[in-house]
Formats: C-alpha cells, structure tokens, sequence
C-alpha cells in the first residue's frame, strides 16, 4: 500500500522525475576518492549536500565516512567559495595532514562559478600546500550525470593529475573496477593475483570502507591505492576498464596521456563475462590461468545446472546502475530468465541500444529506459507483473506493494549488511547472485505452498 498512487496508465513526462533511479555526482565522486590511500574528500558547496553525501556512503557501507567541506553560507553563495576553500586546505594540511584533498563541487559552487584550479594556484601561491602533498578536483553538477559519472568523473582526475610516464614500461596492468563494492575490488585483486599478474586497482576502496573492526579509529585505513602506485600507472604495459561508463573516461585518459594501451570491459559479473575478465588478463599479461580459478568457473557451472529448473523462464525487473545491469542481464539470459523492465536514472545513449542487442531474442516485450525512473518501473511491473525485482533499497516499496521476491543488488543498500564484505563479481560472486536469486524464490515457493506442496527436497 505504500505506492498505493502509481497508477498502470503510462504518461509520457519528460521534465519530472518520480523516485529517481540514481543518487547524486557528488556521492560517486566522494566514494571513488576513498579509495586513494591518505585521501580526504573535500565537497565544495554547503553542509547540508556533504551531510546527505556522507550519510548516504555511511549507510551503504556502515563505515564512518570522512569527508570535508567548504561550508558555504549566504556570503559565499553570492561572492563565490574562494575564501572558504583556501581556508579549507589549510585547515586540513595543517591538522589531519592528508595526503591528497580530493575537491568535487555541488550544484551551488557549480552554479555560481566557481573555478576550482584557480583557486587551488591561488593556495598554492600562499603557501597553503605543503610539498610533496597534492590537491585534485573534478567538476561534478548533480543536475547532470548521476552517482556514476561523479565515480567516472574522479577517477578520471587521478590520472589527469597524478599518472605519470617515463617512456619505460613495467609488467604490470592498471585495473579500474568500476563502480562497485569493496569486496568486488578485493576480489578483482584477488583473482589478478592467483593469476600471478602485478596490477594497480584504481581506485580501491578495499580495506577502507570494509575494514576490520579493531577498536581504535584509523582516519586513514591501510586500504587504497597510494599516490606512489597512480603515478606509475602511466608506465603500465595496459589497463582493463571494467565497465565502460564509470571506468571508460579514466582509461582512455590515460592512454592520451601516457601511451597506456587500455581494453574496455564490461562488469565481470557472471560467468561469461568474468571469463572475458580473466581470458583478457591472459593475454595482456601473458600468463596461464591456474587450476584454482578453473576450478572456481566449474563450481559456478555446477551451481548452475543444479539451479536451472528454478530460474527457467522466469521474468524478472531490475532497476540500477547502467553498467552493473548490462552484465547482470546478460547473467540472467544466460541462466534463462528473462529481464523484461531495466531501468537505470544514469543518463546517456548506449545502455538502451546495448541492453536491446542481449535481449533481442526474449519471448516477452522488453521496456528499458535510460534516464528512467522507479514511477515508470512500477507503472510497467502493473501492466506486466514479474517473477522476481533486483536493485537497490529503494525497489522495497515496489516489492512490497506488488508482493514479489525480491534481491537487493546495487546502490545504495542501506537496511542490509553483507554486501561490502561479500563480492558479486568473479566466479565466486557469481555463485553468491545465484545463491541470493534463489533463496528469494524459493522462501516465496515455500511461503506459498499448500500443505501438500511443502517439500524438503530440491
Ligand atoms: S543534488 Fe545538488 S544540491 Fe542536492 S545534494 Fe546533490 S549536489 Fe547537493
């Protein structure tokens, strides 16, 4: 009852959203900053879009988030933020004594102009940044983009900024994961290593916002990728971009910039596509594919064939980020279920056009849209119901409201735990989907089984 307003009557809108499908640039842009080792995020606009910022990552990951702000008032929002972000960096050099300030502006600061480069020159010039230390910025309006473009946008400052090349190139491969947990980023490194490859994952928020609980507060984490570590990704022998929009912009930076040679993946989510992962790892390294992974990929196969009679020709909605669902959809087709309503709030061109081409061969008419939003997802789920609904927190209400099972899969989650320490890429986060995907419908089967319906045996 809580949509009990969405009507099954579609409308065309183009100047109104209704429950967004996406959160803001700043979010992405703060949380891809993280994962640089000694970082400190640095919002330049008002407190009140860095509170929303923060406690959004706060309670996706259930981690204190820290982050800094330019803490605009009345004043600054009509003669412009410079003199609150000079202050900004010397209060933070001077007492927390980062490594980098990663600046990324709001709406507020982008309206009113302000130039962030000049103002960090101007820092610069007096004196505000102490050797050896590094600002970078990135311009991140929220009524442009999404959570994802500000994840793109800031990675894509890391190498404008600090990647550097010498002419040399070392046997390593630069990995941008995309936008996605920091138990997949772990395990991105995990299987780079079983592959016995040297790899700088950028950014890394592993061991940052999924740390281990100790007792004493660190402001800076292990975790992250150091500044040492995104210089010499310009003298890497490739890079694998997992995931073209958030991962896409930054490779082919560094590629212009450093002559980085770069592939452009999708999410390894799945089997098919964690093949294409590691089958590429191959080649650019130049290495063979050990026993333990093989191993892995036949226990996903496994798990697979011993599911398949429950996922058969299921049809499931999904609502996310553009390029976690191009994979995901691609998963579930592979399993023989069939996604009929995709609909992410990142804008952009391609994700229709892609999702059109892994669907083309559905039995059921398949609504996608790209800027959409959860209104419409709901009004389609009304005019043709589904078995089952994967995305993030917010598709709750539809699930409840429709009754249908439902799989938490996406960003932001954040009235569950267990995502940030368990991965869904890979062999083993395919397994770990599949395990989810099925306990939702079968706790559904047995909610709703007759007496004599009840079974034990699978
Ligand atoms: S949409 Fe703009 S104003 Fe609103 S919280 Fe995000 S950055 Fe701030």
């Amino acid at each position: 009852m809580l949509l009990r307003h969405t009507t099954d009557k579609i409308v065309e809108r183009h100047a109104l959203t209704v429950n967004p499908a996406k959160t803001c640039q700043p979010i992405g842009a703060m949380y891809a900053s993280l994962g640089i080792r000694g970082c400190i995020p640095h919002s330049h606009g008002s407190q009140g879009c860095y509170a929303y910022h923060r406690s959004t990552l706060t309670r996706h990951y259930k981690e204190p988030v820290i982050a800094a702000t330019s803490s605009f008032t009345e004043g600054s929002s009509v003669f412009g933020g410079q003199a609150n972000l000079i202050q900004a960096i010397d209060n933070l050099f001077t007492i927390y004594s980062p490594e980098v300030i990663a600046v990324h502006t709001t709406c507020l600061s982008e309206t009113i102009g302000d130039d962030i480069p000049q103002i960090v020159k101007k820092a610069e010039a007096e004196g505000k940044i102490p050797k050896g230390k590094y600002i970078i910025h990135t311009n991140t309006p929220s009524y442009v983009g999404s959570h994802v473009t500000g994840f793109s946008n800031m990675t894509k400052s890391m190498v404008d900024y600090l990647s550097q090349g010498n002419g040399h190139k070392e046997k390593c491969i630069n990995i941008i994961p995309g936008f996605v947990e920091p138990s997949d980023m772990e395990e991105i490194k995990r299987i780079t290593s079983e592959l016995g490859i040297k790899s700088i994952v950028f950014p890394d928020t592993s061991n940052v916002l999924n740390g281990p609980m100790t007792g004493k507060y660190k402001m800076f984490p292990k975790g992250g990728v150091t500044v040492e570590d995104l210089k010499k990704t310009g003298c890497s022998i490739g890079t694998l971009a997992l995931g073209r929009l958030a991962s896409g912009a930054a490779a082919r930076a560094l590629d212009t910039k450093c002559k980085v040679p770069c592939e452009l993946l999708d999410l390894p989510i799945g089997l098919e596509a964690t093949d294409t992962f590691i089958d590429t790892l191959r080649q650019v390294a130049g290495v063979h594919v050990p026993d333990s992974i093989n191993i892995e990929r036949g226990q996903l196969l496994d798990i697979i064939c011993d599911m398949h009679q429950y996922f058969y020709g299921k049809k499931v909605g999904l609502v996310g980020d553009p390029d976690q669902l191009i994979s995901l959809s691609k998963f579930l087709i592979s399993i023989d279920m069939w996604p009929v309503h995709i609909v992410t709030g990142t804008p952009g061109k391609k994700f229709e056009k892609r999702i059109r081409e892994i669907t083309k061969d559905s039995p059921y008419k398949v609504n996608v849209k790209q800027s959409g939003d959860m209104f419409l997802f709901h009004q389609w789920i009304k005019n043709e119901p589904v078995d089952l609904l994967i995305g993030n927190t917010y598709v709750k209400y539809i699930a409840r409201d429709e009754d249908i099972p439902f799989v938490r899969f996406g960003f932001p989650i954040l009235d569950r735990v267990g995502h940030s320490f368990f991965p869904t890429v890979g062999y083993r986060g395919g397994m770990r989907l599949l395990e989810k995907i099925l306990d939702a419908l079968l706790d559904r089967k047995d909610r709703d089984s007759s007496e004599t319906e009840f079974e034990l045996v699978m």
